[in-house]
Order: C-alpha cells, then structure tokens, then sequence
C-alpha cells in the first residue's frame, strides 16, 4: 500500500514526514505515470493559484481523477482543500472538483492571517485536534453527501468529508497530529485490498447510511 503527497509545490514534506511516522510508504508525486500506481494521494497546504498551474502544467489533473473516481482516498490540507472544491467564492475555476462544497480562500483576512485552536473532530474520537490554520480557507456551502467532520465555534466548516475524499482548513500535519493520515492509510489499505467477494465499494454516502 502506498500513499502519494503531491510535490509540486508547498508544505509536502511535513505530509510524507507523517505518513512515514505511522509506517506508510510515501512518495513525493510530480509525474503523472507516478499517479496510477498510488492507493491514496494527499494535496498539501500551500498557494492555490500556484498549485493550480502547475497540477495543468506537469499533466496531473486527468491522473488524480482517474485515481479519485476508482475509490482511492484523496486528503487535501489547506490550498489542497481548494484543489478538491467544486464551486471557490472568488470565482476561481475549479481545479480538480472533487468535493461538493464552496470555499472561500483566505477567509479569515488579514488581522487574523493564522491561529491555532482546538477543535472537536468526533470521528477521530474524543481527544480534540488542534488546528493551526495559516490563510485558511473555510467552506461556506455543504452538499447533500457531504459529512462535516468539524466547525469553528462560530459554525463555520473547516473539515469534511464525502466519500473517499477528506478536506481540512488547516494544518493537522504541522501540529503533531497522525489520526487524519491513519484514516487515510486506513482507507487507502482497504482501497487496496478490499476483501473477498466485497469489490471496490463506493464509500457510504450520508444518504445511503440513513438509508441503511
Ligand atoms: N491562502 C492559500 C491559498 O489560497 C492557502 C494557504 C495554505 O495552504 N496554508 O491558496
């Protein structure tokens, strides 16, 4: 099982730092071949705008999607989480729209450019995760399949999840934080080998679940 951090251009280093912390075979991704062979991709912090040129540049928008829509967890931390919006407030095009959600980029401004705080993640279980959030975006809008895995005090979104793809406003990966890696280790091993007779399973979807 192996777990790719995009590498054209922010903070990838911290991401594979982590990810081999918790054993996982990571690489440095910057060529599309490299794509095909991942159970799993994580897209950094960074600048968006920069990352967005260079994903088109370097041939990796049809890779990432092709491995996506196969069921492979995609995590993207920060301007990643801007990679992965289908709708961005300013009108920026979509890079890679992947999660149903709108983003706003740098929505805290300029007095308050970064912070940390502590933040209920239930998913990940009781112990708070402590966010440090530098020019974070936020989600302002939520689609009909996506799970909010955590909110500000305020309300606002700043994690979520829909399927296979999980985004977070901030920076688990500077705070000393492995529990967002290990659910995507654990979800890129089950990607990888899905079982007998259960197949590449689409990820239960909020509908689906209350369905069930
Ligand atoms: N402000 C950056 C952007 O809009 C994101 C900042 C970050 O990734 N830490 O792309």
């Amino acid at each position: 099982m192996k777990i790719g951090v995009l590498a054209v251009q922010g903070a990838f280093a911290e991401h594979v730092e982590v990810l081999r912390r918790i054993g996982v075979d990571a690489v440095e991704v910057r060529l599309p071949e490299q794509v095909p062979d991942l159970d799993g991709l994580i897209l950094p912090g960074g600048e968006s705008t920069t990352m967005r040129r260079l994903v088109d540049r370097w041939g990796l928008r049809q890779p990432i999607l092709d491995l996506a829509s196969r069921g492979a967890p995609v995590f993207g931390t920060c301007a990643g989480m801007i990679i992965l919006a289908r709708d961005i407030a300013d009108g920026d095009e979509p890079v890679l729209p992947l999660l149903d959600v709108t983003v706003e980029r740098n929505a805290f401004g300029r007095q308050l450019d970064s912070f940390e705080t502590e933040l209920a993640v239930p998913l990940l279980g009781d112990q708070p995760v402590h966010g440090v959030f530098i020019r974070a975006p936020v989600i302002e809008r939520v689609g009909p399949e996506v799970d909010v895995m955590a909110r500000l005090d305020d309300g606002r979104v700043v994690a979520v999840r829909e399927r296979n793809v999980i985004a977070t406003s901030f920076h688990p990966e500077l705070a000393g934080e492995t529990r967002f890696h290990r659910l995507v280790a654990t979800m890129a091993a089950e990607h990888a080998d899905p079982g007998e007779g259960v197949g590449r399973r689409p990820y239960p979807t909020r509908r689906s679940r209350q369905a069930g």
